[in-house]
């Protein structure tokens, strides 16, 4: 038996939507809906600095996932000031704002260092908290301490890149860690009481839709407060635009259509206590390889998403039997 609708026709998330939305997370915890304002802090990250690995992930460049107004020589503050004139242009109802410290693995660093950076961000007079983005492999009892501490002050979501749930595929895109490794971070920042969200890729070369269909099974045992899912996009300059040149036919690349009946697929077997984030990824047109699906916008594709979902009569959950998070 799945999750299902109370009698006044609310899902187990407490509204009619027909997913666990993000921003209704925030508005139920905060009152308001939290915008993110990305801030590039001039981190690096282990597999590309040759701790861990040189090339990095072969997907990667994180320019084209960076906002335009996100440059490391500005400061924080700089940084954080342009994103809020940008985001203010577009969304008038944002009540607050929460710092994205995004590009390459943000806890990165020597503590003193990662403070200096968290404060100047905390201490702007718009920021609410904190998003940390970073890899399972740079968290440690000391970092993990730190952050608890400074959850006691802001709000706090660490990110975590997991990509895949299948060794295989984290071999293949020289991810430099393991699934059980991935696991293993997860389970030890929600130990030390924090809240954890995980991004994943759709897509990736060598695992098949149903491969991809089963990680609704096991993302929705992991101890999480949120995730992010991306289709696959193919960025120019990458080795990995490299491998699809050589073999096209190794990539399980969705056309909108495809996508959006996985996507359904999916929800309906994710824990439905899971706050869902992203459907999509939207690098700029420029840095793609391979353009898909038009010009949709992530906020359209949500609308098409939910679309279905009333289409079909379905939810978030409705197909699943576990526990809910
Ligand atoms: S961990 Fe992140 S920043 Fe580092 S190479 Fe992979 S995608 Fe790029």
């Amino acid at each position: 038996m799945g999750a299902e609708k109370d009698i006044s026709g609310l899902f187990p998330w407490g509204n009619e939507r027909r997913f666990n939305a993000f921003p209704d997370y925030f508005r139920r915890l905060y009152g308001s809906r939290m915008q993110k304002v990305s801030v590039d802090a001039g981190f690096t990250c282990p597999n590309r600095d040759g701790t861990k690995g040189t090339g990095g992930c072969t997907y990667c460049n994180n320019k084209a996932f960076n906002p335009s107004y996100c440059l490391p020589e500005k400061s924080v503050t700089t940084q954080i000031d342009e994103g809020i004139k940008f985001h203010k242009k577009r969304y008038r109802k944002v009540g607050s704002y929460l710092a994205y410290f995004q590009a390459y693995s943000n806890t990165y660093a020597p503590i003193d260092r990662l403070s200096e950076l968290y404060y100047e961000a905390l201490n702007h007079k718009d920021i609410r908290g904190l998003v940390i983005g970073t890899r399972p492999d740079c968290l440690n009892d000391e970092i993990l301490d730190f952050l608890k501490e400074l959850s006691k002050r802001c709000i706090l979501l660490l990110e975590l890149g997991i990509e895949s749930c299948y060794d295989k595929t984290l071999l293949r895109i020289n991810r430099g860690h393991s699934f059980k490794e991935a696991v293993d971070a997860i389970e030890l920042a929600s130990s030390h009481g924090l809240n954890v969200s995980a991004h994943f890729i759709f897509g990736l070369p060598g695992e098949t839709r149903e491969e991809m269909l089963r990680e609704a099974d096991i993302i929705s045992g992991l101890p999480l407060i949120s995730v992010k899912f991306h289709q696959l996009q193919i960025i120019k300059g990458t080795r990995m635009e490299e491998e699809f040149k050589r073999n096209p036919s190794d990539f399980e690349i969705f056309s909108w259509d495809d996508y959006l009946s996985f996507i359904i697929s999916f929800l309906e077997k994710l824990n439905p206590g899971l706050v869902v984030e992203r459907f999509t990824g939207e690098a700029p047109p420029r840095f793609l390889a391979r353009e898909v699906w038009g010009k949709k916008r992530s906020d359209q594709i949500i609308g098409l998403i939910e679309k279905k979902l009333e289409e079909l009569d379905t939810w978030q959950g409705k197909r699943y039997n576990g526990v809910m998070a």
